[in-house]
C-alpha cells in the first residue's frame, strides 16, 4: 500500500483530503504564479560563511549544485539603491526604528516601507534567527534560475548535517507520547521541510547525466516518502504546510497592504493581487478555517524557558546551514530555515514582545523574511502535490507491473 492519508492532520484541525484539494485548486496555483514575480524571485543570501562545527570540506560533485548569482542589472533597482545609499543598517532601538514603531500597528505607508527598506535581507528582530557577522558578503540569487532539485549531494556529507539537526537534544525521545506539543511541533516543522526536499529530489531527478535528462524517480520516491514505514514523514509535510499557511494568513493584514516595489509597476501590481488572493482565499477558509492553533503553545509553567531552549536549538540548525557542502542545497536550506523562523516569529511574536513599550503586539517583517516564508510555502505546497501524483503513479505501477 502507498501512503493514503485519511482523517485529521495531527496537531491541526483539518482533514487531509480537504487540505490536499484546497492546495491543488486554490493555494498552489496562486503560489506558483507568485514566486515567479520579481519581488519573490530574488533572494539575498550569503553562501560563503564558514561552518562553525567542523572544517569545511566543500564537495560539489555535480555541476548542478553550483549557484549562479544575479547579474547586477537584474537586481531590482530600488533594492540596489537601498543597499548602496539607503538607510544604514540600524540596530534595535535606533531612533529611526523607534520613530516608526509607533505607526507600525496601523497598516499604512510606513508599514509598507518595512518590507522593502531597513536591513532588507537579514532576520530583523527575529528571535529564531542568528544574525550574520557584520562583514559577511551577500549576493542576490535568482531562485527561478536555481531550482531546488536533485544535486547529487548525499552520503556522509549530507547525513552529517541531518544528524546534527536531529541530534539536538530537544528531539530526543520525540516519539514518546509524553513529549510536549511544543517540541513535537518544532520537530515536525524540520521533518516536514526534510520531506519536502526529498519530494523535490524525487520529482526532479537527473535520470541521464550525459543526455541531461531530468524527470521523476519513482523508486526513490517509494523509498523516501511512498511506503507505509515512512508515513509519518508525509504527515509532517502536511503539518509544516498548515503551520506556514497559518503564519501567512496571520500576517495577512501586513502582507495585503505591503508595497512590493521592484521598479516594475505591472509585475508589482500583479504581486499584490496574488498575495491578496492567497491571504483572503475563501476556499482556504472553508476547507480549513484554522490551519494551526498557535494559541495552545507555551502555556505551561515553563513555557518561556522552553521557548528559549527551542530557540537555542533552532539557532544551531540555522548555523548548520553554513556547513551544507552544496551551494544550491545551502541556498534552499537557508531560505527554508528563514521561512520557518519567520513563521515562528509571526505566530509567536506577541509573546516575544516583552521588551516592547506598547501593550499591543506588533509585527514587522523584512523583505527577505516575506520572500522566504512564501517561497517556503510554495515549496511545501508543491511537495504535497508531488506526493499525491507520485503516490498515484506508484499505485498504478503496482497494478500494472
Ligand atoms: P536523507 O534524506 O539524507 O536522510 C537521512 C536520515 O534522516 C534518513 O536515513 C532517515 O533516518 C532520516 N529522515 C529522512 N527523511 C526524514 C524526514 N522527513 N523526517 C525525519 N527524518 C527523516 N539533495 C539534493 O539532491 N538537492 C537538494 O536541494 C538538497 N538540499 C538539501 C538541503 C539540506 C539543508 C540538506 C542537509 C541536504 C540537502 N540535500 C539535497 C541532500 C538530501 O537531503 C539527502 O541527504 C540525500 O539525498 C541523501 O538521502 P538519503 O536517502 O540518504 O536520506
Amino acid at each position: 500500500g502507498t501512503c493514503q492519508l485519511s482523517g485529521t492532520v495531527r496537531d491541526c484541525s483539518c482533514e487531509y483530503a480537504a487540505v490536499e484539494r484546497v492546495n491543488r485548486e486554490a493555494v498552489l496555483p496562486v503560489l506558483r504564479d507568485l514566486v515567479r514575480q520579481p519581488f519573490f524571485r530574488y533572494f539575498k543570501v550569503s553562501l560563503y560563511c564558514d561552518c562553525p562545527f567542523w572544517p569545511d570540506d566543500g564537495m560539489c560533485v555535480l555541476r548542478d549544485c553550483s549557484v549562479c548569482p544575479c547579474e547586477d542589472h537584474e537586481v531590482p533597482a530600488p533594492w540596489k539603491a537601498a543597499d548602496n545609499g539607503g538607510p544604514t543598517p540600524g540596530c534595535e532601538g535606533s531612533p529611526r526604528l523607534e520613530a516608526e514603531s509607533a505607526v507600525d500597528r496601523r497598516v499604512d505607508a510606513s508599514t509598507k516601507e518595512h518590507l522593502v527598506s531597513i536591513r532588507g535581507w537579514r532576520g530583523f528582530n527575529n528571535p529564531w534567527m542568528v544574525e550574520d557577522e557584520e562583514d559577511v558578503e551577500y549576493s542576490y540569487i535568482n531562485l527561478l534560475m536555481n531550482p531546488e532539485r536533485y544535486t547529487g549531494y548525499q552520503g556522509e556529507h549530507a547525513h552529517r548535517i541531518w544528524n546534527l539537526i536531529y541530534s539536538q537534544s530537544c528531539f530526543s525521545n520525540i516519539t514518546d507520547p509524553d513529549t510536549c506539543t511544543e517540541r513535537r511541533v518544532f520537530y515536525r516543522l524540520i521533518s516536514g521541510m526534510h520531506s519536502s526536499i526529498s519530494a523535490h529530489i524525487a520529482k526532479e531527478y537527473l535520470l541521464d547525466e550525459r543526455a541531461g535528462r531530468w524527470g521523476p524517480n519513482l523508486a526513490l520516491f517509494r523509498e523516501r516518502l511512498g511506503n507505509p514505514g515512512v508515513r509519518e514523514r508525509v504527515e509532517n509535510l502536511y503539518f509544516a504546510y498548515l503551520f506556514v499557511l497559518r503564519a501567512a494568513l496571520k500576517a495577512g493584514p501586513l502582507l495585503r497592504e505591503a508595497a512590493y516595489d521592484t521598479g516594475s509597476p505591472l509585475e508589482d501590481a500583479r504581486t499584490s493581487e496574488l498575495v491578496r488572493k492567497l491571504v483572503d482565499s475563501e476556499a482556504v477558509k472553508q476547507a480549513c478555517p484554522v490551519p494551526f492553533d498557535e494559541g495552545r503553545l507555551w502555556k505551561g509553567e515553563d513555557g518561556e524557558q522552553l521557548k528559549k531552549q527551542l530557540q537555542a536549538h533552532f539557532h544551531n540548525i540555522t548555523k548548520a546551514m553554513d556547513c551544507v557542502g552544496c551551494e544550491k542545497c545551502k541556498l534552499w536550506g537557508k531560505l527554508q530555515i528563514l521561512g520557518i523562523a519567520t513563521s515562528l516569529k509571526v505566530l509567536f511574536s506577541a509573546e516575544d514582545c516583552t521588551e516592547c513599550q506598547s501593550a499591543e503586539p506588533q509585527l514587522r517583517l523584512e523583505r527577505n523574511e516575506v520572500i522566504a516564508m512564501l517561497n517556503l510555502l510554495e515549496r511545501l505546497a508543491a511537495s504535497i502535490e508531488v506526493v499525491r501524483e507520485m503516490s498515484l503513479q506508484l499505485a498504478d505501477s503496482a497494478n500494472h507491473p
